[in-house]
């Protein structure tokens, strides 16, 4: 068995056998699979066997594995160099292209990953308001981040760290956590630290404690109190980025933010982060401004392709109706399975992201998001597994379809999914 020998060697040489956690499979047991091919909706391990993707390299690609346009891009890109450390041509088109789709963006910088992104960001907002607080949300995960990474969701969640060590109480005591979508917490909070509150961190849609839908007044009383203390309100679009819609949550839901943190879905499945905003704002950012923020690989060209491909084909195709219907359907018809079986469940979904919790009860933050049966979710996974679907290996994360997710696709994703609960 490849895959087993494969992990083995793993474990030697990489902690845990993964370059990050939830890779593992901790949280649902037995041993994870390592996967040598993809190719549109679908991925294949060590040992041959073939799955229907719907974790999608957590979100990053929308267009399925080993789009041609973008491979054939990348290809052509590589044989004149992998990279060369000053500005190539591709960070301009990039760049043009957020802009042009991102409603709140007016000038971006190019980093390397979401966590990046958020870092950058973090450090503008309070070089720009000169205060030293960052509010963010119970179960929002911004990445592994020293400021941004208390209670937060994804991985840290899987695992129940409540914070991790290795940061300092001082610098963990500058973060506000509160619990998402509760408008008066925010407005006692506001009314406390207003003034020293440089800026507010959020996903707009949650991915990270599972999706988690805002309420609306949350964005809208959000943006009204941050703009009347002056902090800067940070939308984390890492994952909703160019997926809810072309110009991600914010044009979704008509709430503009100060800053954009950008990544997954940006690199078209090469490492690629941003973060963006108004002139003004990103004026602010070394050289033009005072805030330092810099990177060996930034723009690096065969990610600036990646990207520059796959948000082209966005902006053209804008395939966002009929990916959020087969979403639907792949949603309606999963919890007809479950209803069958009588597993009591709730399902949350936005456009082409959704999870499916094992709970009687709405989820609406992180506290109702932990009453889902993580056990249940376990045994769901490995029958999954068994039967050629992979989702991602924590309740606590989002299925994500892409567009090579068709409808012959879903409809044998759902055999599958059938035949799994069905042996439950
Ligand atoms: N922000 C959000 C909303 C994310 O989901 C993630 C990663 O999952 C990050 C930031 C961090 O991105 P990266 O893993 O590329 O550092």
């Amino acid at each position: 068995m490849k895959n087993e020998k494969l992990y083995r060697e793993a474990m030697q040489l990489l902690p845990g056998g993964v370059n990050s956690p939830v890779r593992a499979f901790k949280a649902v047991g037995g041993e994870p699979i390592i996967l040598v091919k993809g190719k549109k909706a679908r991925v294949w391990d060590a040992d041959g066997n073939e799955y229907i993707d719907f974790l999608a390299s957590w979100g990053a690609l929308i267009l399925g594995h080993a789009y041609p346009k973008v491979v054939k891009a990348v290809q052509e890109e590589a044989q004149k160099g992998l990279s060369f450390g000053l500005t190539n041509p591709h960070e301009i088109t990039l760049a043009r292209l957020v802009v042009e789709m991102v409603p709140s963006v007016e000038k971006v910088r190019f980093v390397n990953s979401g966590t990046e992104a958020t870092m950058s960001a973090v450090r503008l907002a309070r070089g720009i308001t000169g205060r030293k607080y960052i509010v963010k949300f119970d179960g929002c995960y911004h990445g592994h981040y020293d400021s941004l990474l208390v209670s937060a969701g994804s991985g840290v969640a899987t695992f129940g760290i409540p914070g991790t060590p290795g940061i300092p109480e001082e610098i963990a005591k500058l973060t506000i956590v509160l619990p998402y979508n509760d408008v008066e917490a925010l407005r006692e909070a506001f009314d406390k630290y207003g003034e020293e509150i440089a800026g507010v961190i959020v996903e707009p849609v949650a991915g990270n404690m599972g999706v988690v839908l805002p309420k609306k007044e949350f964005l809208e009383e959000l943006r009204r109190l941050t703009r009347e203390k002056g902090s800067l309100l940070i939308f984390d679009e890492v994952i909703t980025g160019f997926r809810l819609s072309k110009g991600g949550a914010q044009e979704l839901f008509g709430v503009e933010p100060d800053i954009t943190c950008l990544g997954k879905i940006l690199g078209g499945g090469l490492p690629v982060g941003a973060y963006g905003g108004r002139r003004e704002l990103m004026d602010r950012v070394a050289p033009e401004g005072e805030v330092y923020q810099a990177g060996t690989l930034s723009g690096n060209p065969l990610a600036m392709v990646s990207g520059s491909e796959t948000l082209k084909e966005l902006r053209d195709k804008e395939p966002y109706e009929e990916l959020g219907e087969r979403t639907e359907r792949l949603a309606k018809e999963v919890s007809r399975i479950l209803l069958d079986k009588g597993i009591p469940h709730r399902i949350n979904k936005a456009g082409s992201m959704m999870t499916v919790f094992f709970t009687d009860q709405d989820v609406y933050d992180f506290e109702t998001a932990k009453r889902s049966d993580t056990e249940m979710f376990a045994k769901f996974f490995k029958a999954l597994l068994k039967n050629g679907v992979l989702i991602p290996p924590s309740q606590f994360e989002a299925w994500f379809l892409t567009t090579a997710h068709e409808d012959d696709v879903i409809d044998e994703a759902l055999e599958r999914i059938d035949k799994a609960v069905k042996g439950l």
